[in-house]
C-alpha cells in the first residue's frame, strides 16, 4: 500500500487474535499502524499524506467484529457493524435513529463503530448517542481483552497495539431520540445534535449534546430537572418542562468555552439555541410533552 509516496505494510487478518499479534508485531518493529474499518476517514487522510503509517490493519475481514447481540441487561455492537446495519436495528431505537442520520448511503454502508470511536469526531453521530447511553468500550490487544468507559476511552485513546472489538450499551428502558442539525440534509455531519434517552425503571432521563464541545457533553443539570419533572407513572411531561429542559440545556452550553471554531452558521450563540430547541423537542418526543416550543430558524434542518 503506498501513502504519498511512503510504502505502508497491509495486514488482513481474519480472527480478532490475528488481528492482535498483528498489531503487536508492527508495534515491535517501529512502525506506526492505523487500524482501517469501512475507511471513510482513514482513506482521504492517507490520500492527502495527513496520516503516514508505516502499517495498516484492515479488519473487514473479521467477521467476528460485525456480530451484534443482546444479553439480558446489555446490547454489545462489534466494532465491524455499519451504520446500515445499526439503521434497521429495532433492539436499540435510538442507536437506529442515530446511524440513519449519518452522511449519504455509501458512509453509512462503509463506516463503522469502530472507525466512529477511532476518529472521535466531535459531531460524531454515534458518540453523542454513545455518551447519553453511558456506553463500555471493550477492547482486544496482547495483553488480553479489556474494557474501558467512554469518557476514559477518550480521554486517554487506546494503546498503540490495541484496538476497539465492540460496545456495549444498556438496552433501553423507555423511549429514545436522536436529532441532529446538519449543513445540508444530506452527506453532511452534525452541527449540532441531541441524544435523549429515558430510563421508565429508574426514572432517569440521559441528555448529550454534540457539536458544542470536543466531545458531546452530558446535560447533568437538566437530567436532575427531567428527574423531578417527569410524571414517571405515566412516562409524561408537560410542555413547560419541556421548554425549561432546553433552557437548561441552553444555559449549560453557554458555559463551554469556545473549545470549536465558529463558522458563518454556527456561531456560539447558534449553538447554544439549537442545542436547547432540540432538547426541548427530544424531550417532548420521548415524554409526549405537547405543545413544547418550535422555533423555524432550526426546525427546517432537524432531521430526521
Ligand atoms: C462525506 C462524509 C460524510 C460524513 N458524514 C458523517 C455524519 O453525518 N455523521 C458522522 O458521525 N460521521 C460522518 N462522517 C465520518 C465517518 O463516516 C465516520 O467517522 C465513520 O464512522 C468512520 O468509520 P470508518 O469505519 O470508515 O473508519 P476508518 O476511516 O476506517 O478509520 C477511522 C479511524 O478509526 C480508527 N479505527 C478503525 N477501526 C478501529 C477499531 N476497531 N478500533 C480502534 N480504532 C479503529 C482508524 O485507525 C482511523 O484512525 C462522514 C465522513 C465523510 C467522508
Amino acid at each position: 500500500m503506498t501513502t504519498s509516496g511512503a510504502t505502508a505494510v497491509m495486514f488482513r487478518p481474519r480472527t480478532v487474535g490475528e488481528a492482535v499479534e498483528m498489531l503487536a508485531t508492527a508495534h515491535d518493529a517501529g512502525r506506526a499502524v492505523d487500524l482501517l474499518g469501512g475507511g471513510t476517514d482513514l482513506v482521504p487522510a492517507l490520500r492527502s499524506g495527513e496520516r503516514r503509517p508505516g502499517a495498516v490493519v484492515a479488519l473487514r475481514r473479521v467477521l467476528e467484529l460485525r456480530v451484534r447481540g443482546a444479553g439480558a441487561d446489555s446490547l454489545t455492537v462489534g466494532a465491524g457493524v455499519t451504520y446500515t446495519d445499526l439503521a434497521g436495528w429495532s433492539l436499540s431505537p435510538g442507536l437506529a435513529l442515530a446511524a440513519r442520520v449519518v452522511g449519504s448511503a455509501q458512509i453509512r454502508n462503509l463506516g463503522t463503530v469502530g472507525g466512529a470511536l477511532g476518529s472521535a469526531r466531535p459531531t460524531g453521530d454515534l458518540l453523542t448517542f454513545l455518551t447519553a447511553a453511558d456506553a463500555e468500550i471493550l477492547v482486544a490487544s496482547p495483553r488480553g481483552p479489556g474494557r474501558m468507559t467512554l469518557p476514559a476511552f477518550l480521554a486517554d485513546g487506546l494503546a498503540p497495539d490495541a484496538l476497539v472489538t465492540a460496545v456495549r450499551l444498556p438496552r433501553p428502558a423507555g423511549p429514545q431520540s436522536y436529532l441532529k442539525i446538519g449543513g445540508r440534509q444530506a452527506a453532511y455531519q452534525a452541527l449540532v445534535s441531541c441524544a435523549v434517552l429515558v430510563d421508565r425503571m429508574r426514572h432517569r432521563l440521559a441528555c448529550a449534546i454534540g457539536g458544542v464541545g470536543r466531545l458531546p457533553i452530558r446535560m447533568t443539570v437538566a437530567e436532575r430537572f427531567a428527574h423531578d419533572a417527569v410524571d414517571w407513572s405515566a412516562g409524561a411531561a408537560s410542555s413547560s418542562a419541556a421548554r425549561r429542559f432546553g433552557e437548561l440545556v441552553s444555559e449549560a452550553v453557554s458555559r463551554v468555552g469556545p473549545e470549536l471554531a465558529a463558522g458563518p452558521r454556527v456561531s456560539a450563540d447558534y449553538r447554544r439555541h439549537a442545542a436547547g430547541v432540540l432538547a426541548a423537542r427530544a424531550f417532548t418526543r420521548c415524554l409526549d410533552a405537547a405543545g413544547a416550543p418550535v422555533d423555524p430558524r432550526v426546525e427546517r434542518d432537524v432531521r430526521p
